[in-house]
């Protein structure tokens, strides 16, 4: 079904409060599952709010938690999030690095034990809007592996992403986002073919014992269960690595060894880097270099129909869309979040309503 971007919000916004959660950090949540669906990334939008429902009635996600300085030196910021929504916690821990960027031009966060940070780009826009440049490693404990390293055929890391956010160098220009996970797919997107009856496309999956293969039933047949690849082979596979230790040792929330915990809920562990532009110097000389390599690379011709874009341009594209045309929610979708509704004892003739469908 298309759903109106503001009735989506609706919907989840009242499914967290039913959850259990104040209004005002219900809204935060579900406009930032919202910019997900919005942006395109449908598999950190909507599908994600009956599991937070669950996770907040399970007691692993706590609603009202806030984030927690564990340690202060000098621009080293250690925040410990309580398992608290990474909507709510994540931007507040992010506030407190983008303040010591601003006093000592870099801000160095170490944030851990925090419930789903949903789209990592979220947190790129919180230093963009500050005139800040960030960088960021994450890692994901949620449930077993999924992520073999290169030339390995068991999963040992998450889907673990990294986000670099450069802000706008040019009067009315777009920042760069660049935002993706370490994995070749998304695991949602694995799940989604194996309900479809789909293959996905080749290089993402391999079978228990490492042969290559386009069958989701690989991950979700009931079978041994086999393994999603990093993007970019040994390059792919070093980053997802280095998200464990710098989003998982570092931050200090756990990496996905054995020895950690993996039954919390959806757990992300985030090193970010933030840096004030300002203070190397020569700030428009630096802007009018950036701006000059970003129409440079835009002027390259394109190899086929599609245009060149840059770090960004995707999602504002798929943004103003689907501001116009509406969000698609797909019927399995929608009966997992009737479902979790239920269990919040929010009934589905209210979620239609909100909907408007
Ligand atoms: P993706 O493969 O769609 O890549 C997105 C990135 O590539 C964006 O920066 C986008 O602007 C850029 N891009 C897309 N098309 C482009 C083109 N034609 N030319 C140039 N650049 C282009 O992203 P993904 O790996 O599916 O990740 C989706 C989202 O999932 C991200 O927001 C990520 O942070 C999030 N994620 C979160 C977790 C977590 O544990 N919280 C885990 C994995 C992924």
């Amino acid at each position: 079904m298309l759903i109106r971007a503001e009735n989506l919000q609706a919907v989840m916004a009242r499914l967290m409060r039913a959850a259990g959660t104040e209004a005002g950090a219900a809204e935060i949540v579900a406009t930032d599952l919202l910019e997900a669906n919005l942006q395109g990334h449908d598999s950190h939008g909507v599908q994600l709010a009956g599991r937070y429902a669950l996770n907040i009635l399970a007691g692993k996600l706590k609603p009202g938690a806030n984030a927690q300085v564990v340690r202060q030196d000098g621009a080293i910021i250690v925040v410990d999030g309580g398992m608290g929504f990474g909507q709510v916690v994540g931007r507040q821990a992010m506030e407190l690095a983008i303040a010591a960027a601003r006093q000592s031009g870099v801000g160095l966060l170490a944030l851990r034990n925090v419930h789903h940070l949903g789209r990592i780009g979220a947190y790129g826009d919180c230093a963009v809007a500050a005139g800040m440049l960030s960088i960021h490693f994450v890692n994901a404990v949620t449930g077993p592996a999924v992520v073999a390293p290169f030339r390995g055929s068991q999963p040992r890391f998450g889907t673990n992403p990294i986000c670099i956010a450069i802000p706008a160098t040019a009067p009315g220009g777009a920042p760069l986002i660049l935002d993706f996970a370490t994995s070749a797919l998304a695991i949602g997107k694995v799940r989604v073919a194996h309900a479809a009856g789909k293959q996905v496309p080749e290089g993402a999956l391999v079978d228990h014992t490492g042969t290559p293969t386009t069958d989701p039933a690989s991950m979700y047949g009931g079978g041994p269960r086999g393994a999603l690849l990093p993007f970019g082979g040994h390059k792919g596979s070093g980053l997802a690595l280095i998200c464990e230790i710098l989003g998982g040792a570092l931050a200090g929330g756990g990496t996905n060894q054995p020895g950690t915990p993996n039954d919390r809920g959806i757990v992300n562990g985030m090193f970010a880097i933030v840096v004030d532009p300002a203070r190397f110097g020569d700030l428009e000389a630096y802007r009018a270099e950036a701006t000059a390599m970003v129409e440079h690379v835009k002027t390259s011709a394109p190899g086929g129909e599609q245009p060149v874009l840059v770090a960004g341009e995707q999602e504002r594209i798929t943004k103003a869309a689907r501001l116009r045309d509406g969000i698609y929610v797909p019927d399995a979708t929608w009966e997992e979040l009737c479902a979790a509704a239920a269990e919040a004892g929010l009934g589905r003739a209210e979620m239609t309503t909100l909907a408007g469908v």
